[in-house]
This record gives structure tokens, C-alpha cells and sequence, in this order.
């Protein structure tokens, strides 16, 4: 998918015929390793998940006696530079990359969260996936009078309350008393002066993995973010499971019994094909998905041609299982979209042109399978559409390696509504008309799961069959934007006007 669904907003570079430009969700790095610069071991490791979220980056570091976090909006390489980096000395980090699923995209909740305890000790917190029981949570924090500071989010609550149980018990006592009220997908990363901590919902909906390096420790939402740094892949962190990462060792503990529910869509197009989840490859995964999507959905055509980069290895997949030869038929202005410049009229109006480019030679004259992650609206496939054949494609037929969405994610992806789905009011024919191919097909939920190697029912499939693993509460208690304009009724306090930067223990301030 190129241009697409997983956003509340349009970015300065989204064309009115295309779909908001992907964002699906976060990314969460932590690092405990005396010795090693571990802001830079974090910085290359939300590299790694820079896909995961692109609207802020942010890193704490602790010494042992104070954390200082750094955060601000935009991709990591746009937050962080070398002079940032050396300042944040220590040896434990928690890092994450944010694309905004409650809340607004504003400086306060930006991530690493940060709370200091009655005890003054200090709590940064990074989290990925989207809770659903957020309103009772802030009712709990409103109770307890504790203050938001100008931050809307899930993970900003959760983490002044884990800051206020910790006053008398410590963290990790807390962590494991607070946990199992917590409802909804979360993988948290977290630290206080010299722990690091992660858990992982009863759930396991988001992946959270444990790696080793020769003086310590990671914790990533990928596996790929471990490769990057050179840690060597332990294990997953077990849904239920909190880790505690000190100079006495790891410890583990259960705060819940586990449920499995890992998300398929991270199969489908979240996750990078080169991570490992539930010791599946992703890529492996993509490919067969592609090869049984030719078995279900065949069609006569000339050439295979992947949507950049998400829809490649189905293609191939495609491909091999049809004898139908595969090509690049586009090419993907791969960091367009990921600027904050607004674009002139005329660029604007380029449409999809601004973030695919079609290899006329290759497509002319030909019958083209062209094979798309997902669709979601409908949008960029219909403009899609309309390229290919511009550049003379003669017939164009859809191939898509995930069932219709027609239900939206309460778990961290923030696909559009209901009623925006396109496979929500239109049949198979209706899309295929809307679209304006020549024949459209979807893989199956059975394939899908068949080709993640996961027994079902440790799967969460809810957007496409509506079967939500975690309940969910009533509409009014749920939602984006659920504490938008009230957290001024849960804040007990002004909260410091900061443009951008530093924040730490005892200060915010920039440099
Ligand atoms: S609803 Fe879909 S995207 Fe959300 S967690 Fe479940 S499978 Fe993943």
C-alpha cells in the first residue's frame, strides 16, 4: 500500500485522490548496557522501526541518578542529531517512534512519557498499541487528581498512574498491581533511574522481543530492530509477562495469564518483511500469501507487478505460483509524504504521481496483475487504476493479499471509520466498479492465517471478520480523541510550555 488509510489526517503531501499516507502505529526500543552509548544503540533502533511511526521520535537516558528525555516531532533522523545523541549519557534508554492512535500529534505526547514519583524518582514511558478501557483509566486519574500536563493520550495516563502507584511499592510492584486493569493491545517499554522495564498485554496483540548484546540488554517491537544493533534474538516477551532489567540480572514476572491474540495485519503489511513474529518470517508469510492468493483468484494476464514496497513479496509469490512473468512496473518516491513542507497547487495536484511513478515501457501494451496489501477506502487503488492505464496498461486486474476490511481497529491501528470502508457498503463487484479494474480478488481469512503458520485462534482478525478478542467499551467511552479538551478537568497543575526537546527529571528546558 502506498498512500493509505491508517491515518486520521491528511500530511501536507496527501493529494485529494489519494488516501492519507501510511502511519500505522509506534515503535518502542529499550536498551539497558553499561558501557555502551545507548542513545545511539536506541537511535539505530528506531531507524529500524522508523515504519512504525513517522510523527515523533523521542529518547530517555538515564545515568542512574537522573532520566533526561529528548523528543520532539518528526522522523527520528529529523529529531535527533549527533550533538543530541552524545548529550544523553547513561545506560539505560527507552525510545520510541509515534504514530498518533489517541491523542493529538502535539510536542506533550510525543514518547517517552515522563512522571516523577512522590519519592522523586523519575518514570519514562514508551508504548505501542492503543488501550480501550482509556476512559476509566482517566476517571482513575482524575480521581486521583493527577496532572496531564497538556498530553491527550492513553499512554500518558497510564503512565501517571503506574508514576502514583509507585510512590509507596516501587515500579515494579506497581507495574504487576496495575497491569492486569489495564485493558487493550500495549507493549510497554519503561525505565526509572536504573531498571529497564517491558511488558506485554495478556493479548500479545503488537509484537515486544528480548534481544542480548555483549554487555546487556534490548527490547524492541521488532526483531529487525534487534538485527540492526547486533543483538542476538532471545525471545519474545510473553504476552503477561512484565521484565525487569537491572545490575542484578532479568527478572520475570506474570501479571496476567496469557490469551494470545497477535494482530495478523502485522503479517500483512505492519511488521518489516524482514522481522520474525511468533517465529514466522514476514516475508515468508508475504510471499505465501501471494502464491495462495493466485490459487484462489487467478486471472490471464502478461505481467505481476508489486504496489511498492508492502505488495512486493505477495507479487512474487503471484508470480511463482501462476508462471506468470513479475516485474517493477512502479517506482515509489519512498520519502515523499514524510515532509512538513507545504506543496505548491501544481504538486499537489501530480496525485499519486507524487508517490508512485509507472516504468511506461514495462506496462504498455500489457494485461497487468498488479498485487496491493490491502485496500481500505478505495481511493489510491481507484487512482492507481487510472495511472496504469494512462500508461497503457490494457487491462489491469487487482489482486489484494488480505481479505476486505470492513471493521475498524480499536488495537493500534488507526484504519479509517466504518463507515468509510469501502468493503463496509460494496460487494466484490461494487469495489471491483468503484476501483475501475477489470477484476479485482481478495486472498481469504483462512489462506491469510494458513500462510502465518499461527493456529487461529491465537489470532486477532477483527477488521476483517469483526471479531474483537478484547471487549470493547460503548461508542462515548471510546475513541481518538476520547481525552482531547478534558484534560484540563484532569489536570491539577499548569502544565511548562515547551516548543521542543529536552525534558528531564527535575527540568524541562532546552540545551
Ligand atoms: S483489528 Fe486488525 S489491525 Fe487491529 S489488531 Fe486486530 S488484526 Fe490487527
Amino acid at each position: 500500500m502506498v498512500s493509505d488509510q491508517f491515518s486520521t489526517g491528511p500530511s501536507p503531501l496527501d493529494p485529494p485522490e489519494t488516501d492519507p499516507e501510511p502511519r500505522e502505529e509506534c515503535g518502542v526500543f529499550g536498551v539497558w548496557a553499561p558501557g555502551e552509548e545507548v542513545a545511539k544503540l536506541t537511535y539505530y533502533g528506531l531507524y529500524a522501526l522508523q515504519h512504525r511511526g513517522q510523527e515523533a521520535a523521542g529518547i530517555s537516558v538515564s545515568d542512574g541518578n537522573q532520566i533526561v528525555v529528548f523528543k520532539d516531532l518528526g522522523l527520528v533522523s529529523q529529531v535527533f542529531d549527533e550533538q543530541v545523541l552524545v548529550s544523553l549519557r547513561g545506560h539505560v534508554a527507552v525510545g520510541h517512534c509515534r504514530y498518533s492512535t489517541t491523542g493529538s500529534t502535539t510536542w506533550e505526547n510525543a514518547q517517552p512519557t515522563f512522571k516523577t514519583t512522590a519519592t522523586g524518582s523519575g518514570l519514562a514511558l514508551g508504548h505501542n498499541g492503543n488501550l480501550v478501557n482509556t476512559a476509566e483509566l482517566r476517571d482513575k486519574a482524575a480521581e486521583l487528581g493527577l496532572p496531564t500536563n497538556g498530553a491527550t493520550t492513553d499512554s500518558d495516563l497510564l503512565t501517571g498512574l503506574l508514576a502514583a502507584a509507585a510512590a509507596d511499592k516501587g515500579i515494579e510492584q506497581a507495574a504487576m498491581e496495575l497491569l492486569p486493569g489495564v485493558r487493550g493491545a500495549y507493549c510497554l517499554v519503561f525505565s526509572d533511574e536504573s531498571t529497564l522495564y517491558a511488558a506485554r498485554d495478556p493479548h500479545g496483540v503488537r509484537p515486544l522481543v528480548l534481544g542480548r548484546l555483549e554487555r546487556g540488554w534490548v527490547v524492541a517491537s521488532e526483531t529487525a530492530a534487534l538485527d540492526i544493533v547486533g543483538a542476538s534474538f532471545v525471545r519474545e516477551v510473553e504476552p503477561g509477562e512484565l521484565i525487569a532489567i537491572d545490575a542484578d540480572g532479568l527478572r520475570s514476572s506474570r501479571f496476567a495469564n496469557p490469551e494470545p491474540k497477535g494482530c495478523v495485519f502485522e503479517y500483512v503489511y505492519l511488521a518489516r518483511p524482514d522481522t520474525t513474529i511468533a517465529g514466522r518470517s514476514v516475508h515468508a508469510t508475504r510471499v505465501e500469501i501471494g502464491r495462495k492468493l493466485a490459487a484462489e483468484a487467478p486471472v490471464e494476464a502478461d505481467l505481476v507487478i508489486p504496489v511498492p514496497e508492502s505488495g512486493t513479496p505477495a507479487a512474487i509469490g503471484y508470480a511463482q505460483a501462476s508462471g506468470i512473468p513479475y516485474g517493477s512496473g512502479l517506482v515509489k518516491n519512498a520519502y515523499v509524504g514524510r515532509t512538513f513542507i507545504q506543496p505548491s497547487q501544481t504538486i499537489r495536484q501530480l496525485g499519486i504521481r507524487l508517490k508512485l511513478n509507472p516504468l511506461r515501457d514495462v506496462i504498455r501494451g500489457k494485461r497487468l496483475v498488479v498485487v496491493d496489501d490491502s485496500i481500505v477506502r478505495g481511493n489510491t487503488q481507484r487512482a492507481l487504476v487510472r495511472m496504469l492505464r494512462e500508461a497503457g496498461a490494457v487491462e489491469v486486474h487487482v489482486r489484494i493479499a488480505s481479505p476486505p476490511v470492513r471493521w475498524p481497529c480499536f488495537y493500534g491501528i488507526d484504519f479509517a471509520s466504518r463507515a468509510e470502508l469501502i468493503a463496509n457498503g460494496l460487494d466484490l463487484d461494487g469495489i471491483r466498479r468503484s476501483i475501475g479494474s477489470d477484476s479485482l480478488g481478495y486472498v481469504s481469512l483462512e489462506a491469510l492465517v494458513q500462510a502465518s503458520e499461527q493456529p487461529r485462534t491465537r489470532l486477532c482478525s477483527a477488521c476483517f471478520d469483526g471479531d474483537y478478542p478484547i471487549p470493547l467499551p460503548d461508542d462515548a467511552r471510546i475513541g481518538k480523541h476520547l481525552l482531547e479538551g478534558l484534560e484540563k478537568g484532569v489536570a491539577g497543575d499548569a502544565a511548562p510550555v515547551v516548543a521542543a526537546g529536552y525534558g528531564a527529571s527535575d527540568a524541562l528546558s532546552r540545551p
